[in-house]
């Protein structure tokens, strides 16, 4: 199909694109393997188009103050190849290269992604795994998110009209931590039915510290908080494993469609978030 009649506009700077943003009726264009779909589908009709891709500085991953910051317009496969991530924060290059395909990974954006919120997506469960934050700019003005404020619900965020994302920051690994992203992924589509990224970390033979983001399950992605809490403090062993895992569906309304109904879903993140627990404390 054909989209809707728009305006195409392509600034050069980050003020100019926050100007042209300001008023809240354009969208910003990052990879557009996501938005171009919706306005092909006319499910989506901006009058304007305002093209991130021109600007200069939005495209980084870099270290710094023991955080890695990564700017929005990064491709999948940057992050997915990016020496630093692989080294020091392992479990974002990792779920990156379960996104999509090539063709995918090398024009969708972390930024693009995030402003999406698909609840199938996979870097939500690994963010919230790792307790990023988010940096927002608009025109005069700036603030930080922590990644759990900012998904809200289906394909909805926190972004304010106007406003948009600037970076991802990530922590640098301490030592001892284990990580590992587990999905089943949609046989059609390759999204995420069921994503677990779990994060642990031991101290003293205990588990330390659990975080387990899970995306795919419900309307929006969400950290397994009680499991996490059923885990820390155990020995890890396969039993406290289980009993965690058995927490990460507790309170959640787990989405159904034609491919895997709520009960089938929710069978799928218990198992993976076995598989995950276990082969993060593996890497620990
Ligand atoms: C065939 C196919 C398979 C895919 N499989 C997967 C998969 O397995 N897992 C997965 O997670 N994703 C998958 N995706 C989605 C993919 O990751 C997209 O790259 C991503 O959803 C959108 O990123 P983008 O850079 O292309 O953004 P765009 O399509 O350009 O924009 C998406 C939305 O975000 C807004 N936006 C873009 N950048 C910003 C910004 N910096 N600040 C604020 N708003 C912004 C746009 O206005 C738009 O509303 C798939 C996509 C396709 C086409």
């Amino acid at each position: 199909m054909i989209p809707q009649n728009f305006t195409y506009q392509a600034p050069k700077t980050l003020e100019e694109a926050l100007a042209l943003l300001a008023d809240g009726t354009a969208k910003p264009l990052a990879g557009g393997m996501s938005l171009i779909p919706l306005m092909k589908l006319r499910l989506a009709a901006p009058e304007r188009i305002v093209d991130l891709g021109r600007i200069p500085g939005l495209n980084y991953i870099r270290e710094e103050d023991g955080k890695i910051r990564i700017g929005a317009m990064t491709t999948h496969y940057e992050i997915e190849t990016s020496p630093l991530l692989r080294a020091r924060c392992p479990l974002l290059a990792t779920t990156a290269a379960h996104i999509g395909d090539m063709q995918v990974r090398n024009v969708g954006t972390i930024g693009g992604s995030l402003a999406h919120a698909d609840p199938a997506a996979d870097y939500p469960a690994a963010l919230l795994a790792l307790e990023a934050e988010v940096r927002l700019v608009r025109a005069g003005g700036e603030r930080t998110l922590p990644i759990r404020d900012f998904f809200v619900d289906v394909f909805t965020t926190a972004l304010e009209p106007g406003e948009i994302v600037r970076e991802v920051v990530v922590p640098v690994e301490a030592p001892g931590t284990g990580t590992s992203y587990q999905k089943v992924a949609h046989p059609a589509s390759g999204f995420a039915v069921v994503g677990i990224a779990a994060r642990v970390r031991r101290g003293d033979g205990k588990i330390a510290l659990a975080r387990l983001g899970v995306t795919g399950l419900a309307s929006k992605p969400f950290r397994a908080d009680a499991a996490e809490k059923r885990l820390e403090g155990t020995d890890g062993a396969e039993t406290d494993l289980r009993a965690a895992a058995a927490a990460v569906t507790e309170g959640v309304e787990a989405n159904s469609d034609l491919y895997a109904s709520a009960e089938y879903r929710a069978h799928l993140a218990r198992v993976y978030a076995v598989r995950g627990l276990r082969s993060a404390l593996q890497a620990a």
